[in-house]
């Protein structure tokens, strides 16, 4: 299991490095901010819909380590899926952050989220780990411009 962790730990800090559609949307038809003031972690979501396809998605900001990669990871695997699928991961993603468990999800597609399996051993962190994607959920939902953890 430590190469696993060591694999997992690596992954995040790759993606808090080189952050994966790190920019703003200048075709947005979504735009909300999202703020963790437990960390100090804030993010502005963008979201390009077709349909309820979602195009594109972007994202800007700071914050911690994970919350920078889980925004990455988050951006990375919701580009190009409808609405409906999006809201699924965000689930099931919360579900692994808050229990640990990879739930109902395959192999493959849990892929780079299992990454933050581990984070369910940190109860703090896991508002680091869901912002961008409560963030994102909001944009989906037409809710409200700024989205806080509190
Ligand atoms: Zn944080």
């Amino acid at each position: 299991m430590s190469d696993l962790r060591d694999l997992y730990q690596q992954m995040i800090l790759d993606h808090n490095r080189n952050p994966r559609n790190y920019h703003e949307l200048p075709n947005a038809t979504k735009r909300v901010d999202g703020y963790n003031p437990l960390c100090g972690d804030h993010y502005t979501v963008f979201v390009e819909l077709d349909g309820d396809v979602i195009k594109d998605v972007g994202f800007t900001g700071n914050g911690c380590a994970i919350s920078k990669s889980s925004a990455s990871v988050m951006t990375a695997s919701v580009k190009g899926k409808r609405t409906e699928e999006a809201e699924k991961l965000f689930n099931t993603f919360h579900k692994l952050v808050t229990t640990g468990e990879p739930s109902e999800l395959s192999e493959a597609e849990l892929g780079r989220l299992a990454a933050f399996s581990g984070v369910s051993e940190f109860p703090a962190r896991v508002k680091c780990a869901t912002l961008a994607w409560h963030t994102l959920h909001s944009a989906l939902q037409d809710e409200q411009e700024l989205v806080t953890t509190e």
